[in-house]
């Protein structure tokens, strides 16, 4: 087992001088954020977890773009790989995370996970809204202390134009009364609220890319509408790029211009939501699409769950990593090859033996 945890082609890290630089890195304008080839692996005495496989995609300025997919597809782990806070036994082990940035592009796939750059990034340009408030805040203080702190790391003001700048952001998410809920302790706020702390929080900078990960699973179903549209609205308005992380297909079709699909790390489907939902390809995603009601279905539509559950990441299926759920398996392809990605339509890209 010990020969696992060699396995995988290591990444030297660079010094803070040589950070993100291997030569020109090229990006179309347009683009914020382009990760390609990604492959972030855990290492462990049970194996080696490929949690996120050769994955590849771009986010345009301004886009909204939606990491869909059953728990543990990697979808969490590829956004822990861009902001470069992958856990300790885990690794990025190839790719690359291009980012648009004030000096250029920036890989920071090559950064060092503790560096000056990233910590530069991290909360100013790229920031993240988690799933549960509490791992956001610290209980012991007030959330203004905590956005107060945040602001005067990345911007040069002093403490009073810090509490103004916090005020203001509150009472843009919507937050009560801002001005006192400011000096309230993150446990003394019902749910909904510190939901809107930490969206404060983490557009506090004014990120150009703000990644939510499953932003609405721990509140109620009437706060969850209220968060979708205040994050849609915010996302226009501050003309930020949004990645939307979640299992919950109605949350991508409520939010979402493009939409990728992971499976057991695999980017399965990439297409304009659009077009992913009128003509969807990947028998995962039409699966997907399938366990969940569809706007308008009417009382008489049909919800299928997808038969089997996702095998262990550490027993991976040969081949096609779904064969063993699929109801289009072919044996003798299926379960021989991995099928590569193919280009399906136009922006539309899906990896089956299908469609090759
Ligand atoms: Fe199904 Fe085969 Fe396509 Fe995999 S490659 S999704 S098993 S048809």
């Amino acid at each position: 087992m010990a020969t696992n945890l060699q396995q995988g082609k290591s990444r030297s890290p660079q010094s803070e001088h040589s950070e993100g630089g291997r030569g020109q890195l090229l990006m179309t304008e347009d683009v914020l954020l382009s990760v390609r080839n990604l492959s972030t692996h855990f290492f462990s005495r049970e194996g080696v977890l490929r949690a996120v496989d050769g994955v590849s995609f771009d986010v345009k300025k301004g886009e909204i773009l939606g990491i869909a997919g059953e728990s543990g597809c990697g979808k969490s782990v590829m956004a822990q790989s861009i902001l470069r806070i992958v856990p300790s036994h885990g690794r990025i082990v190839d790719g690359e995370i291009l980012l648009q940035h004030d000096s250029g592009v920036v890989d920071l796939a090559q950064l060092d996970g503790r560096g000056d750059l990233i910590r530069s990034i991290r909360g100013a340009v790229v920031s993240m809204v988690f799933q549960e408030p509490m791992t956001s805040f610290s209980m012991a203080y007030t959330i203004g202390n905590q956005i107060i702190e945040v602001i005067r790391l990345h911007q040069e003001v002093d403490e009073k134009e810090a509490r103004i700048r916090a005020i203001d952001i509150l009472r843009r998410v919507g937050m009560p009364k801002p001005e006192e809920n400011i000096d309230a302790y993150p446990f003394a706020l019902s749910g909904g609220m510190r939901q809107r702390a930490m969206i404060a929080m983490a557009l506090s900078c004014h990120p150009s890319l703000l990644i939510a990960d499953e932003p609405t699973t721990a509140v109620d179903v009437t706060i969850q509408a209220q968060i979708l549209e205040l994050m849609k609205s915010l996302q226009h308005e501050m003309h930020m790029a949004l990645v939307v992380i979640t299992h919950d297909m109605a949350v991508i079709s409520e939010l979402c211009d493009r939409v990728m699909i992971m499976y057991l790390g695999k980017d399965v489907e990439n297409a304009p939501a659009r077009e992913l939902f009128s003509n969807p390809k990947h028998p995962y995603t039409i699966g997907l699409l399938h366990s969940v009601p569809q706007l308008g279905g009417g009382k008489s539509q049909k919800i299928e769950a997808i038969t089997g559950m996702v095998p262990s990441p550490y027993n991976r299926p040969t081949g096609c990593p779904f064969h063993p759920r699929c109801p289009e398996f072919m044996p003798g392809v299926c379960d021989k090859s991995e099928p590569p990605q193919v280009i399906v339509g136009p922006n539309h890209s899906v990896r089956c033996h299908l469609y090759i």
